[in-house]
């Protein structure tokens, strides 16, 4: 399918991006973790919002939340890797809601282990969730706010996307690829009123800390309790702090987003002393690879 055109019927007055009160924002992966916390977040700042996701129970639960404390939300079933399915939800939500406001392509998943041990289809089903399933979002929903005149696409990527990451080179391709659409597209929206952010999460404690949450996996074996004991060491930031300090950052229409802010130390020292960090990961990765193989 080329992708539905809409007829985008506005006043004048209406055609402003709302941040955040009367707004409609499509939230990807809105069933868990960062997807579900800005869901929330959103709807407690007064957007309407479409929770959609694979886990479409998970996502009905979101969604039962947030009206029971007085918000709008809707759940959507969505398989973000799905173009198809994704311009259908766009072009149901702007008939539905007249406008949308805000694209959260977020859904991700993560495959860990060592290059060697990621078979071919590994590498495709990150890819596919990771990069095509938000250049589906992208592109969906560019086409329909370049029609309004406005929106903001905010992608998740991470501090992956911004660092290498040894035991996780799948993951980093991915997110590596999500910074630099993002930041392209973003010049690309300015002139015709499409803002475009990248987010770079440093840890937040979410499912995919546990056992990689529920599409990822490890290949090499790692105890139970393990990753988060691993993670501990990083200070993982709650979920729901993580997405108020989001949704500041995204009203100030800042293109880098970083949270929590520290993390970018190491994006800094990485592009002034990219030898002295490669060394610091070769020693984690070593590190690792003594204690779980691979
Ligand atoms: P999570 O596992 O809690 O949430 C991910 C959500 O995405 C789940 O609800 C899952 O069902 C959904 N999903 C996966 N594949 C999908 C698909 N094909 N279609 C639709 N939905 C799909 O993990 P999270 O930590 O909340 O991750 C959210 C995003 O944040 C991801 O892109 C992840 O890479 C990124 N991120 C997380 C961290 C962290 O420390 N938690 C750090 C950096 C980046």
């Amino acid at each position: 399918m080329k992708g539905c055109r809409i007829d985008v019927v506005m006043t004048d007055d209406e055609k402003v991006l709302r941040t955040y009160e009367g707004s409609t924002a499509i939230v990807t992966g809105g069933a868990s973790g960062i997807g579900r916390s800005l869901s929330e977040e959103l709807a407690l700042r007064g957007s309407e919002v479409i929770v959609a996701d694979l886990q479409i129970e998970q996502a009905r639960e979101v969604v039962s939340g947030i009206q029971q404390r007085g918000g709008k939300a809707d759940a959507a079933d969505l398989d973000v890797t799905d173009h198809a399915a994704v311009d259908s939800l766009l072009v149901a939500t702007m008939t539905w809601t007249g406008r949308l406001d805000f694209m959260f392509n977020n859904a991700g998943i993560a495959i860990g282990g060592p290059a060697e041990l990621h078979s071919v289809e590994d590498w495709q089903r990150v890819l596919d969730v990771n990069v095509r399933g938000v250049v589906n979002g992208v592109e969906s929903s560019y086409r329909i706010m370049r029609e309004q005149g406005f929106g903001h696409i905010v992608n998740t990527a991470s501090m992956a996307g911004l660092l290498p990451l040894p035991g996780g080179a799948s993951y980093s391709a991915s997110k590596h690829a999500v910074v630099g659409l993002s930041r392209s597209l973003r010049i690309e929206g300015a002139s015709i009123g499409v803002r475009v952010s990248v987010l770079c999460p440093g840890v937040v404690r979410t499912a995919i800390l546990e056992d990689a949450g529920a599409y990822g996996k490890m290949l090499v074996n790692v105890p139970p309790g393990r990753m988060r004991e691993l993670a501990a060491r990083l200070r993982p930031i709650e979920p729901d702090v993580f997405a108020s300090r989001v949704l500041d950052h995204v009203a100030r229409n800042r293109a880098i987003i970083v949270v929590p802010g520290w993390w970018r130390i190491f994006w800094w020292f990485d592009r002034f002393h990219s030898g002295i960090g490669s060394l610091l990961g070769k020693s984690i990765f070593d590190g690792m690879r003594r204690e779980f193989g691979g």
